[in-house]
């Protein structure tokens, strides 16, 4: 595992209490040694200074950092300011996304997609950055078709991104599928498995719902079937995802980007499996 290209997300958090939980997180994540952590970004600026912050928080602890940048609803002159100011601070990578814009919140800026993006990063920067895109095993739910989903995705490769994290899903055979068809149009960067720990039913249900990931029916019933049964659920979301995430490794996948939700716990119970296994 230890050669895999193994990472762990955060959001910034919100509260001075919600910064001090954080911090013990990542104290304890920080022993499975991922080769960097990844620090999420609102669309619109809204936690721009608190990625920054907390992207610096991480590195001060000697740990390597990501942050990302989403572009919808941003302009080339705010793009290039948050651009330097994340160089000025020696941040090497970055996660380059176009982001959902909050309903209501009006027009699009300067940005549509994240290829547009990728290249004015590249443009503006050469190659500082090193530049991981968002990848869609089971189709962005925007997208007007796969094919036209596995475009937009070879379109970012195409315009500088060094490798790739998908959005979670349960399904191994989505992603082997998505990794062989852009293998096919001709993308060799790595493909980093995006896994989502199971630990709450109730939230699963409805970030799936907004992202566009398919809970397997048999896990959905079985999740439910718990109840309000917190241990069962996280006990059989730990076998289900441990499963997972042992068929993408020995399929080749070449790391596993771990969406933690802030909490330590359920990412290092796999972890250990992963290792022990
Ligand atoms: P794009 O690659 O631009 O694709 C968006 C949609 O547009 C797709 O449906 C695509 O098929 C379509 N498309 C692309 N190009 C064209 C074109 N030329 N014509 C027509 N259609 C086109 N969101 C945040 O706000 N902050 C975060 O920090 C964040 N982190 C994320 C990290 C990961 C690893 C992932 C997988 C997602 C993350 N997201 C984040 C969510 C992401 O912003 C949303 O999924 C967003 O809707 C799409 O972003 P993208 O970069 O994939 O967009």
């Amino acid at each position: 595992m230890a050669s895999h290209n193994f990472s762990i997300e955060f959001f910034p958090p919100k509260t001075a209490e919600g910064a001090e939980k954080l911090r013990a997180t990542r104290a304890k994540l920080s022993e499975l040694h991922p080769k960097y952590f990844s620090v999420t970004f609102g669309a619109g600026g809204s936690t721009q200074r608190g990625t920054l912050d907390t992207v610096l928080e991480i590195m001060a602890a000697g740990e390597d950092a990501a942050p990302h940048l989403s572009c919808v609803g941003g302009t080339r002159e705010s793009i290039r300011a948050i651009l330097s100011e994340y160089k000025a601070h020696g941040i090497k990578r970055l996660v380059a996304l176009r982001g959902d814009l909050p309903s209501g919140y009006g027009a699009a800026g300067e940005f549509r997609y994240a290829n547009e993006l990728v290249e004015f990063v590249r443009q503006e920067t050469g190659d500082w950055f090193h530049i991981e895109v968002a990848a869609y095993p089971e189709v962005h739910p925007q997208a007007r078709s796969p094919q036209d989903d596995l475009q937009a995705f070879v379109r970012k490769v195409d315009a500088g991104a060094n490798a790739a994290i998908t959005q979670y899903f349960y399904n191994a055979d989505a992603y082997f599928q998505f990794v062989e068809q852009a293998q096919k149009a001709g993308v060799t960067v790595p493909i980093v498995a995006g896994i989502m720990p199971i630990t709450n039913y109730t939230q699963l249900m409805r970030f799936s719902d907004m992202c566009g990931a398919e809970i397997p029916r048999w896990v959905r019933l079985k999740l439910a079937s718990f109840g309000d049964d917190s241990a069962s659920i996280k006990a059989f979301g730990l076998d289900v995802v441990t499963q997972l995430c042992e068929r993408l490794l020995q399929g080749g996948a070449p790391g596993l980007h771990f969406y933690s939700m802030n909490q330590a716990a359920a990412t290092t119970a796999l972890w250990q499996r992963l290792v022990k296994d």
